[in-house]
């Protein structure tokens, strides 16, 4: 299967030529589709398959097909680590630049303030992890009020880091009128029922 037969747009598709991808992976073969459907998933897989151009790629698509003008925040990503935060980020970069789609990171641990200076550039897509997330919500530097895709990461390490209630606090905090990704490398109950209380009538994806 090539990337074409996914049905991805040409500037997506001009910088996975550039990077070398020629096939898409498992879960992208999976994934895309449904994303791009408009539909909620649930994933299990891990780092390393290939899911952060699963959730990245359709989103970008979404997100320009959209015609996305004011600066607001549409896209959230949010993930456990600075470290994933940061590659998650670069990903999204080299995706979408041929793409008028502005990305920002932000993540704990260093200085807020270069951050908030990046962030009144306005950022479409915010890739985050939740406790520097509430603190610029809190702030008042960001509004999560015009979040339609909404993408949780390694479910399972964020409830390992203890970062439930944070979570809980951002879900309360965007539009229940959205598009959700789940993924997790586990899926004990605990996840399922958070997965439960976040997407709606989800489709199963496992690699
Ligand atoms: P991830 O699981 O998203 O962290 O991706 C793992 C690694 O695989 C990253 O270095 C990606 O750049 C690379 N990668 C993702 N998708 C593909 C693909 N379809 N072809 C080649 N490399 C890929």
């Amino acid at each position: 299967m090539s990337f074409i037969a996914l049905n991805l747009i040409a500037p997506l598709l001009k910088a996975l030529d550039e990077e070398g991808y020629q096939h898409p992976t498992p879960i992208q073969q999976q994934a895309i589709p449904i994303v791009l459907s408009g539909k909620d998933l649930l994933g299990c897989a891990q780092t390393g398959t290939g899911k952060t151009a699963a959730f990245s790629l359709p989103i970008l698509q979404h997100l320009a097909e959209q015609k996305v003008e004011k600066r607001a925040i549409k896209a959230l990503i949010l993930t456990p680590t600075r470290e994933l935060a940061i590659q998650i980020h670069e990903s999204i970069s080299t995706y979408g630049r041929f793409l008028p789609i502005s990305h920002e990171v932000v993540f704990g641990g260093v200085n807020i303030q270069t951050q908030i200076s990046a962030l009144r550039k306005g950022a479409t897509i915010l890739v985050a992890t939740p406790g520097r997330l509430l603190d610029l919500v809190n702030q008042k530097i960001i509004s999560l009020h015009e979040v339609s895709h909404f993408v949780l990461d390694e479910a399972d390490r964020m409830l390992d880091m203890g970062f439930i209630h944070d979570i809980k606090k951002i879900v309360s905090l965007i539009p229940q009128k959205r598009q959700t990704l789940f993924f997790s490398a586990t899926m004990p109950v605990e996840i399922a029922k958070l997965a439960h209380t976040i997407l709606t009538n989800p489709t199963r994806v496992e690699v």
